[in-house]
């Protein structure tokens, strides 16, 4: 399938030519921070898959010490996708246009979440990492 994803402002647009998959939310404290949100929204994307549009060079890349990246519009804010060691890995659901065929599978490191925070029943719930046979 093809999916499309864009910022906020539009600036930026990719394009995925194939499936998104292992669908999760991070309610960890730093990915609160990193999506100004309540927890991530997250995919992930086979690299090769995927292909920025438009606005690449309006990108900003914010990389923590384990190669870990998050890769921001320079003009709205908004988090378009993760990299991991330069490559494209994952995107954000938030930014994701349409349908991309899946949906959130598991809520991970909810011992951690916020205290304002309601997470939704019926998805599986993890204190931290899920266990290593699901991924
Ligand atoms: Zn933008
Ligand atoms: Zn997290």
């Amino acid at each position: 399938m093809t999916i499309e994803g864009a910022c906020f402002c539009g600036a930026v647009r990719y394009r995925v030519d194939g499936q998104l998959t292992d669908a999760r939310s991070c309610h960890c404290s730093m990915c609160r921070k990193a999506f100004s949100a309540q927890a991530s929204a997250y995919a992930l994307v086979e690299p090769s898959e995927f292909t920025w549009l438009i606005g690449k060079e309006l990108l900003i890349t914010y990389e923590s010490k384990n190669g870990a990246g998050l890769q921001f519009c320079s003009i709205c804010g908004s988090t378009l996708c993760g990299t991991y060691n330069g490559k494209v890995h994952g995107v954000t659901l938030g930014c994701v246009e349409g349908d991309p065929g899946v949906k959130i599978g598991m809520h991970i490191f909810v011992g951690s979440k916020a205290p304002w925070e309601v997470i939704p029943e019926g998805v599986p719930q993890y204190e931290e990492e899920p266990p290593t046979n699901m991924d």
